[in-house]
């Protein structure tokens, strides 16, 4: 496929505000890609090179692409600079200075589709001395070969500023339309997508061999699963009827998680967001180099700090400091992790994921002995609500944060969150006070007092992952300290879009939309019911429609953005709804 196609396909994306006309104009995008170029069409698309847990950076900065964008047009620093400042972004200054030069163009040469992305990776993985001229020598070369929409996508792809408003969802729809001709076989490359974590394989095997090829992927290592998630409950009766009487309860760990994968002496580490960790914690990698028997493993745990001579486990604000990517063998001294494992998926070649919990549990138990900092997760397994209550108080006790009750019976099902696994925290008792985690998705000007920062607040949204959309749950005013003001006003200006994005259902009109791309943690006291809002909206017994809104919300936590959490990882409003209706029990129980 020509660049200039695929460009097109982006301008047409950028313009639509249907998530449905999104997934057609993707699938009729990827039915034009031949074998070898789907794959680079998606990460493109994705504003990436590689998955997320390969980890490859463009390492671009808007220097080296101003001086790129002056060699390939011809313009001075300080036009470039001037239009620049006037569009607010790089991508869009290149398209309009092209448009308005009376220059030739340079080269007429036409590049395709995996022309530009190997230049790109090319570009990304370049390092040493030199390797700055030869990243500006080879982005000019792209530039100016290109018409203006080109050039406008050559810039913003390396700059992360491409916002297409296309997440993993909607990729996924998007190819079971272009295989099937339906939607809705989604369902099953999901699954593949939950086992590899890599949209751009998935588009190759379904282009091969389609949706049934998808069907037959296994686990395999190194590439991490997407991870199980908890729902939550407020009580350990509520719990056991959920769990069919019985089950594991395992106390809940307030660390990083952690996904290992082992092959021989190769380890590899990744966090809840399949980022790869591994040079973050030497410590746990050779833990597994030495003391784990098994040849090939895929476990995780969560990682927390230890204090070895109290044996007692640190607050999350402690073991925070371990993410770091330099001074980490003094940091390991100071504070060694300790890896609590929960779970076991993969064991000498065998996929482990549909094996019942208690055989994954034995199995981890037996690949893990012989090690001082790793070791099973502490459990019991009861039918008794009074041992269940005993077991979560003495966690809570113990500085911890809860428990996670596990069905025994259950498989393990990567990349959702469902009964299988449910938590239960000290936090859940009365009023409504587990935070939760929203997308900004549009912000309001300062007035007042705030005139100064330009910052009056946030419209903030939780995601509905069925829909794949973005649903409003409440306007966020309070909470914010004034360096937490001025650093989301400063990153929310770089977001800023003109119209609603396609991913986004929002019936109240925020003084600025924003892309869906930052994470902030909210605590509210309530969930109550709001025609206003479109969370989980749906018809009411009078005929009128409505949604769920939070009561009280303010920003909790130091760093305004929770840089762990991807737009998809918000609370989603299937939660809102769950937590809703514990609300509500709790509150007719108090009366
Ligand atoms: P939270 O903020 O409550 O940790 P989350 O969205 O990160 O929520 P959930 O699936 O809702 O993740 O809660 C389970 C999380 O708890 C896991 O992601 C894991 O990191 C952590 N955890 C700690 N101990 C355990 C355990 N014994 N079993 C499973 N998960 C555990």
């Amino acid at each position: 496929m020509l660049f200039k196609t695929l460009s097109d396909y982006y301008e047409k994306l950028s313009k639509t505000q249907s998530r449905i006309e999104m997934v057609n104009i993707l699938s009729e995008m990827f039915k034009q890609a031949a074998k070898g170029e789907i794959s680079k069409l998606i990460y493109m698309t994705q504003g990436q090179l590689a998955p997320n847990f390969i980890g490859i950076e463009f390492g671009v900065a808007d220097k080296i692409m101003e001086e790129a964008i002056m060699i390939a047009t011809g313009y001075n620093k300080e036009e470039v600079e001037s239009e620049y400042h006037k569009q607010g972004d790089l991508g869009e200054a290149t398209e309009n200075l092209i448009k308005s030069s009376k220059l030739a163009r340079m080269s007429s040469k036409k590049y395709d589709v995996s022309d530009v992305y190997g230049s790109m990776y090319k570009i990304a993985t370049i390092s040493g001395k030199g390797s700055k001229e030869i990243k500006i020598r080879m982005l000019a070369e792209l530039i100016a070969a290109s018409d203006p929409i080109e050039a406008k996508y050559i810039v913003k792809y390396p700059l992360n500023s491409l916002r297409l408003g296309v997440g993993d969802e909607t990729i996924l729809e998007a190819l079971s339309l272009m295989s099937t001709s339906e939607r809705s076989n989604k369902s099953i490359l999901d699954r593949s997508y939950n086992i590899c974590s890599d949209l751009g394989e998935i588009g190759e095997i379904v282009l091969e061999g389609g949706i049934e090829a998808a069907k037959n992927m296994k686990v395999s290592l190194f590439k991490p699963i997407r991870p199980a998630l908890a729902e939550r409950l407020p009580t350990a009766s509520e719990i056991l009827n959920k769990m069919g009487g019985k089950c594991a309860v395992e106390q809940k760990y307030d660390g990083f998680r952690c996904q290992v994968h082992k092959d021989g002496n190769k380890v590899k580490l990744y966090s809840r967001r399949l980022e790869e960790t591994t040079s973050m914690m030497p410590d746990i990698v050779k833990a597994v180099q030495d003391s784990i028997k098994a040849e090939k493993v895929i476990f995780e745990g969560e990682a927390l700090a230890y204090n070895e001579s109290t044996e007692e486990f640190l607050p999350f604000q402690e073991t925070i400091q371990r993410k770091r990517k330099y001074g980490i063998n003094e940091k390991i001294k100071e504070l060694p992790l300790h890896l609590m494992a929960f779970d076991i998926m993969y064991l000498e070649g065998e996929d482990l994921l549909n094996k019942p919990y208690e055989t994954r549990r034995e199995l981890l138990e037996k690949a893990i002995t012989g090690s001082d900092v790793i070791s099973p997760s502490t459990r019991i397994i009861t039918d008794s609500p009074k041992e269940f209550e005993e077991f979560f108080e003495n966690s809570v006790e113990n500085g911890l944060e809860g428990i996670v009750a596990k069905d025994l019976r259950s498989h393990y099902i990567a990349g959702a969150r469902k009964f299988s696994w449910i938590k239960m925290k000290r936090s859940y008792r009365g009023e409504l006070s587990d935070t939760l985690d929203l997308v900004i998705i549009g912000y309001y000007r300062g007035k007042g007092s705030r005139a100064e920062l330009q910052f009056g607040g946030l419209l903030c949204a939780v995601y509905n992952k069925k829909r794949d959309m973005f649903e409003t749950i409440t306007k966020l005013g309070t909470g914010f300290t004034e360096d937490q003001m001025r650093k989301l006003q400063e990153l929310l200006t770089k977001i800023k879009v003109d119209s609603k994005p396609a991913r986004v259902d929002s019936l109240i009109e925020p003084d600025f939309w924003v892309y869906p791309k930052y994470v902030v943690t909210v605590k509210a006291d309530e969930i109550t019911e709001s025609p206003m809002h479109t969370c989980g909206r749906s018809m009411q017994p009078d005929g009128t429609e409505a949604g769920y809104a939070l009561r009280f919300p303010r920003l909790v936590g130091e760093e305004a953005i929770r840089a762990d959490k991807s737009p998809e990882d918000a609370t989603d409003t299937s939660e809102v709804i769950e937590m809703f209706s514990q609300q509500k029990k709790v509150s007719l129980s108090n009366k």
